[in-house]
């Protein structure tokens, strides 16, 4: 730390990012990104974006608002494009959150929450899970703090259905609920069609997982106008422009190809279901996942040691050394090839 770094960030432990190796050959399964390429569209109309690089880009991000609130249904107005859906969750800590409005969210799930919290001297409470990893809706009804869940949780893999995530929204009608659905593509229930009804509703969402678009980093936020003017006032006091010209171009690709971003999912799906039965054959459980990843344990061999040996053989998954989930590791859905040859690997382990 230099000695001009302000006070104000004494303690403050940045989130650790999934690693980014570069080893040949790594079967990577740490990060949640997809294992397909974005749309071919992605690259066409991407292309567009290099002739204009001397320009700023569009700070209201017109193309992309646009088309998604086409693809939603909802009004233009009702959208926010992001650098990545952690900026739109900073914002949203940054814009609804301080000493007199502390948040609310469960002790295991994102690690970003409580980072967002500390960087922005918020005061938070982590909810433990039920047992079973599950969230119990009881716990947050009427508890009169801002609230921020991911649905599906991460990295459990597990949902909410929508009924309870808008009994919890009812119930706090004076304090935001920012409900993060990174993961729904893949088999959740999203919030999107209360935003008309509940003006304490955010739900934010991101390109980087069902549409293959990590590195470009865009994520969304959808909320009623007056939520989404707040977080555009922390938008244009912080970065205007937020969205470089190559991830609107090329994002604006992407949406165009819903029918491929639709496979994606499918295919992974698929290869998620074939890879939680071959786990649970080796003595595996597995949490009930509706994400891209899942979340398993070993029945005699701790987590550690899975995570270990995966390694030596070159296949890349993430590992959390944290009491209540030490024995788990969280394992990215990669392609139909990739989980074969894991588990071929594990067959060997174990
Ligand atoms: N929410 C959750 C639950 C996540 O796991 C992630 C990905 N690490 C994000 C939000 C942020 O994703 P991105 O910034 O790539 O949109």
């Amino acid at each position: 730390m230099s000695r001009f770094f302000s006070t104000k960030y004494n303690g403050l432990t940045p989130y650790t990012p999934g690693e980014q190796p570069k080893i040949d050959n790594l079967i990577k399964l740490n990060t949640n990104e997809s294992p397909y390429p974005p749309s071919e569209k992605a690259f066409e109309e991407g292309k567009k974006a290099m002739n204009k690089l001397n320009l700023y880009s569009d700070p209201e991000c017109k193309i992309l608002h646009e088309k998604l609130s086409e693809i939603l249904g909802v009004k233009s107005s009702q959208v926010l494009c992001t650098n990545g859906s952690d900026e739109i969750l900073n914002f949203a800590f940054m814009a609804f959150c301080d000493k007199d409005h502390p948040i609310v969210f469960p002790d295991i799930t994102y690690g970003f929450y409580p980072v967002f919290a500390e960087l922005n001297n918020i005061p938070y409470e982590e909810i433990p899970l039920k047992d079973d990893f599950s969230i119990d809706p009881e716990d947050y009804i009427g508890i009169n703090k801002n609230i921020v869940i991911a649905n599906p949780n991460a990295p459990t893999g597990m949902c909410m259905p929508l009924s309870d995530i808008e009994r919890i929204v009812k119930s706090n009608p004076d304090n935001i609920v920012i409900i993060d659905e990174a993961y729904v593509d893949f088999g959740g229930e999203s919030a999107v069609c209360l935003i008309d009804k509940y003006d304490n509703l955010l739900v934010t969402q991101t390109f980087s997982k069902s549409r293959s678009f990590a590195g470009a980093r865009l994520g969304f936020g959808v909320a009623c106008d007056s939520i989404i003017n707040d977080l555009n006032t922390i938008k244009y006091s912080t970065n205007p422009y937020n969205i470089n010209m190559m991830t609107m171009f090329a994002g604006y690709g992407v949406l165009c190809d819903e029918e491929y971003t639709k496979k994606n999912i499918r295919e992974i799906i698929n290869t998620r279901e074939y890879t939680v039965n071959e786990l649970k054959d080796l003595g595996f459980s597995v949490l009930d996942s509706k994400t891209n990843f899942i979340f398993a344990k070993h029945c005699e061999k701790s987590g550690e040691y899975v995570y270990g040996k995966l390694r030596e053989a070159g296949i890349l998954v993430r590992h959390f050394d944290k009491d209540r989930i030490m024995d788990y590791n969280r394992i990215t859905i990669g392609t139909m090839e990739d989980m074969k040859q894991m588990i071929t690997v594990l067959k060997n382990i174990i």
